[in-house]
């Protein structure tokens, strides 16, 4: 008989003992030596002891590098939805603090002592921004269509069925039917489609034009006694050109008003900047321009271009934002006190006209910023195996926001005489803050625009770290 078949499973405790110190709690370190443990059993024979613990380890540092953690991007997209979308600035972090550590007055009226109203400061200041009668704020952009969709498409339906006019359904058609143009039917990042949403929320799609071309006429051919909205969808993560055609949002919001149903936009990022203004961006419609084109209800991410944190907000007729607020729905939908704050301090900035929107300042770098940066951390790594260059690049914004956006970016171009750049590029992200970069043309490459100044000495100390 072979020695392996003789040997034993090990004993959790022996394990757990020659592990040591993880730095991880100790019931998570337990549920994996017993999944490795329970694992063995399958196995025909046993693994030496110092195999099944150098298991146990690999399987512990894959679980601690999953742990939510800062990073240092070196991508050049602005707006990185596997990063966290955008950071958040130091008057963001403040309100974050003061209103997590503390009791607040968030459902609470200081006048009268009794029960407030929620968000209502932060509902004026977006409604502001937006130059809208009212706005509301949700969990994110998706919840903030699903909560339109379903309001306005199972409104009348939830009236018929609670008032028990079971008869009258069939007098009047369910209105569930929301128009959308062919050509926006989209998806935007890991499975959300758009026909989807839509569906999950209890509307029946109506396409109308095609791929390229949607006509007013054809809205207007479309709507009948079940539309219960028109939907326009921003073409954010895509560009069509060539023989294309969409109808005026002014003149469908006129078909709409006419036929007396809302209109709504789905905005994607909602810049409350001239996106135009920064070289390599084309212009990005803003909540208050989609509203002066009499659109009725505007939704849009509080992480993307706004710079804020994930949420969704909707902004229109203040007559629909309030019976949208009345939705029982709505409540499943609401954002905690640590969102609404930080999301306060955003809208703050904006209303004061002051700086503070990390991806907006990172947006507006100077290159020659960037490159008298670029210069130091070269310099920094002088007599390393490792050479650094100065190089160019094409920074991004990302987040599925201006697909055409190439903004002129610095970067710091990595080559080893022995080490590839994607195994230069392994080692970054495995180090203890993860240096995340890109391979072109034989070197790894770190745009500086999307670096925080406040991470060069972290960045130099990684690259030497990993070219030991
Ligand atoms: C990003 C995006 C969404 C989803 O927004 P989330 O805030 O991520 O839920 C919806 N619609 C459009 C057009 C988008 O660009």
């Amino acid at each position: 008989m072979k020695q392996s078949q003789l040997r034993a499973i090990p004993a959790v405790e022996k394990v757990l003992l020659a592990l040591g110190d993880t730095d991880l709690p100790r019931p998570i370190v337990l549920g994996v030596v017993r999944r490795e443990l329970a694992a063995l059993r399958t196995q025909k024979s046993i693994p030496a002891f110092d195999a099944v613990l150098a298991s146990a380890r690999d399987a512990l540092s894959e679980l601690r590098a999953s742990r939510i953690r800062p990073l240092i991007n070196g991508t050049g997209i602005l707006i990185h939805t596997n990063f966290g979308r955008a950071p958040l600035g130091p008057d963001v972090i403040q309100a974050l603090s003061n209103i997590g550590s503390s009791y607040s007055n968030l459902e609470y009226g200081l006048a009268g002592g009794t029960r407030g109203g929620r968000a209502a400061y932060l509902e004026r200041s977006l409604a502001a921004l937006c130059e809208a009668e009212a706005a509301t704020v949700v969990n994110n952009n998706a919840a903030a269509l699903v909560l339109i969709l379903r309001h306005f498409c199972q409104a009348d339906a939830a009236i018929s069925e609670r008032t028990g006019r079971a008869g009258s359904r069939k007098a009047a058609p369910r209105k569930n039917e929301v128009i959308i143009s062919r050509g926006e039917l989209i998806q935007i990042g890991g499975g959300f489609r758009i026909p989807d949403i839509l569906e999950t929320s209890g509307a029946r799609l109506r396409e109308v034009g095609t791929t390229n071309k949607t006509s007013l006429q054809d809205y207007g051919r479309a709507m009948g006694r079940e539309t219960a909205l028109i939907l326009k969808v921003h073409r954010s993560n895509f560009f069509m050109d060539g023989f294309v055609e969409s109808a005026q949002a002014e003149e469908i919001a006129a078909l709409a008003r006419k036929k007396r149903v809302p209109f709504v936009e789905d905005l994607g990022s909602g810049a409350m900047i001239e996106t135009q203004t920064a070289a390599g961006l084309e212009h990005e419609p803003t909540p208050a321009e989609v509203i002066g084109r009499r659109v009725d209800l505007v939704c849009f991410s509080g992480d993307k271009l706004l710079g804020g944190p994930q949420a969704g907000i909707i902004a229109g007729k203040a007559k629909l934002i309030a019976a949208l607020k009345r939705d029982p729905f709505f409540r499943a939908l609401r954002c905690d006190k640590l969102i609404l704050s930080a999301l306060e301090a955003t809208a703050d900035i904006y209303l004061r006209g002051q700086g503070g929107i990390p991806v907006l300042e990172m947006l507006h770098a100077s290159n020659d910023d960037l490159r008298s940066r670029a210069e130091k951390i070269r310099s920094a790594l002088d007599g390393l195996p490792i050479k650094a260059r100065v190089g160019e690049g094409q920074a991004q914004i990302g987040g599925g926001t201006l697909p055409r956006s190439a903004i002129a970016s610095v970067t710091l171009d990595l080559v080893h005489g022995a080490i590839k750049p994607q195994e230069i590029a392994a080692r970054l992200r495995d180090h203890a803050v993860p240096v995340i970069g890109y391979v072109a043309r034989g070197s790894l490459k770190l745009d500086l625009r999307t670096i925080f100044p406040r991470q060069d000495a972290e960045l130099i100390a990684a690259i030497r770290a990993v070219c030991r």
